[in-house]
Formats: C-alpha cells, structure tokens, sequence
C-alpha cells in the first residue's frame, strides 16, 4: 500500500483541485493507497473540505492537529500515522505535480529508499528567491559532510525502513531536508519542472526562510561554533601583539596621549566580534534548551476516517 501525505493549512482554495487531479494519478497507479492530510491547525475552511472528502471517500484520513505546528511537524504526524509500505510526502497546493508520482513509484520498485523529486526549473517564484535557495543550499552543503541535495524539498517517496528509520530520530528542531539525508540508504532523484502555486498564497517569507536556514545549518553543522575559537584566537592573538608593541612603543618614546582613533576602532571592533559569537552561542543554546524539555513534537485534534 502507498501513503500520502499531505501537510495543509489555509489550502482551502486549493484542496479539490488538489484531490481531483491526485485520485486522477493514483487511481492510473493500481496500487491500493491511502490519503493522509494534515491539518495544520488552518483558520480557513479546511478542515470542513477534508471532512467532507473523507465522507465521499474511505481512503482519505484527516489528522487534525491541535494547532498550527509548522510544515516540517505536519509532515512527521503524517510520517508517524501513515502505515503504507511506501509514502509520499506532497504539498496540497499543487507546486509538487502528482503526475510525477508514477516516476517515483518505478525507482521505488528498482530498490531505492529515498527517491526525492528535483526541481529544474521554478515558475513563479522572485528572482530572490531563487538566489537566496540557490546560495542556501551552496553554503549548507560546503559546511556539513551530509549530502543533502540541492533543489529538493520534501516532495520524494520514503520506502518503509527509510521511513522507520526516521521516525527514530527524536530531535524536536526538524530540519527535515537534512534528516532525509542523514538516515542514508540507496537515493535518487527524479527530475520535473515545478508549477506556481495553483492558488492561494505561500506561508512563507524571509523572516521565516531565513530561521529555516538557522535550523539548518544549527543543526547539521558546529561550524559556526569552531569560527568562535577560531576567529576569537585569532582576534586575542593580534590584540595581544598590538599591546607589546604599545607597550615597547610607549617605553622607548614616551606617550604623547594620542591614541583615540586606534583605541575606539579596538573596542568596537572587539565588541562586535564578541556580540557576534554570543549570538551564535545563542543559538545552538536555544535550539539544546528546546531539545532538553523532551515535549512532544504535536498534539492530535481528532482523527477523521470513514
Ligand atoms: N504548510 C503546513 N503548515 C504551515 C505552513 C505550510 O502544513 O505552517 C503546508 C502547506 O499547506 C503546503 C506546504 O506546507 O501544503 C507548503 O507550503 P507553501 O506552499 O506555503 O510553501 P512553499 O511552496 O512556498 O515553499
Ligand atoms: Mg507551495
């Protein structure tokens, strides 16, 4: 049996489009499937349009989640509940095509575990877009030894172990691109175009792409955290040269009290430096202060089946 999940949230506008054209899909595949769709706490009438679709049809489950979690938690409830031998995590708003879903089912078959979906080219988004992801995964990539593909998101077929196996990683900060690729086994990618959103509007802005590169790189990387002794040992060492040759300076010339320039210049420079590194300390701080109060990563609302 195939599972898909399905995160949603204020997708009201979309979701028949959405059902339409993947029962389309799915029936074509001959596989017995389920549907699992997430609600993500939406305040829209989602919720009302999934219960209506699993009325009309047995293999559509709706998990409704107590709140709004984000996309990343939606998708590990789906992970949790789904109980197919294979899953499919797809967006509802239809940039993910779910003719492409055949493909990854046949790489599925060949033996492979995680087959990912990559985007080659994307419609509609903004030219900064695309270059803040493009130089995102570039940067993440040169930082950490885990291969995480570029221009890949979550769209991709999990085969049963790769699924247990990430269903064991307890970590509560999900960076799910990099956990897709931290289990290993056998991957590949499939290729296809990614459509504009069908409508509605993304949950995304720059706020919180930019906090999803923060968890990222937080969490695949201590770089940051080496740059700290690095950079600092480097800062105290010149600091401390810079005090010898003041010190001999001042012994074999006398001092003719100058120096302010090279005093204030020092002190900013060292303060930033150091404001720099507390917030980097802060970051990996807060991410070990959420992991240690070990809450559950969601709440379920209900759960709506036929
Ligand atoms: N989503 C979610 N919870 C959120 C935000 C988004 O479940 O807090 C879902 C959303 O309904 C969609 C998918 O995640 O199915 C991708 O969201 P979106 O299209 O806004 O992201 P983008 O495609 O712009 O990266
Ligand atoms: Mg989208």
């Amino acid at each position: 049996m195939l599972s898909i999940i399905v995160p949603a949230y204020n997708e009201e506008e979309v979701l028949y489009e959405f059902y339409r054209r993947i029962t389309g899909v799915l029936e074509g595949l001959g596989l017995p499937y389920e549907l699992v769709f997430v609600n993500d706490g939406s305040r829209d009438d989602t919720l009302a349009l999934l219960e209506s679709l699993s009325r009309q049809d047995d293999r559509v489950v709706v998990i409704d989640l107590s709140r709004n979690f984000g996309k990343e938690i939606a998708v590990s409830a789906g992970i949790d509940f789904a109980r197919g031998e294979a899953i499919v995590i797809i967006d509802a708003d239809l940039q993910d095509p779910p003719e492409l879903i055949p493909a990854l089912v046949e790489q599925w078959r060949n033996g492979y575990d995680n087959i990912y979906a990559r985007r080659i080219s994307r419609d509609g988004e903004s030219i900064i877009k695309k270059t803040t992801s493009f130089l995102f995964y570039r940067f993440i990539r040169g930082m950490t030894q885990i291969d995480i593909p570029a221009d890949t998101g979550d769209f991709r077929l999990l085969s049963r172990r790769a699924v247990d196996a990430l269903k064991q990683l307890p970590e509560r900060n999900r960076f799910m691109k990099g956990l897709y690729a931290w289990i290993g086994y056998p991957a590949i990618a499939v290729d296809y175009k990614r459509d504009p959103r069908y409508a509605g509007e993304t949950k995304w802005n720059y706020w919180k792409l930019w906090n999803f590169a923060l968890e990222g790189i937080t969490s695949f990387t201590e770089i940051p955290l080496k740059l700290a002794s690095y950079i600092g040992g480097f800062v105290a060492f010149m600091a401390f040269c810079y005090g010898a040759y003041i010190i001999v300076d001042t012994i074999v010339f006398g001092n003719d009290v100058a120096g302010y320039p090279s005093l204030i210049v020092t002190i900013l420079f060292l303060g930033g430096i150091q404001l720099i590194f507390i917030g980097i300390l802060g970051e990996y701080l807060g991410r070990a202060f959420s992991e240690t109060k070990r809450r559950p990563l969601y709440f379920v609302n209900k759960i709506i089946k036929k």
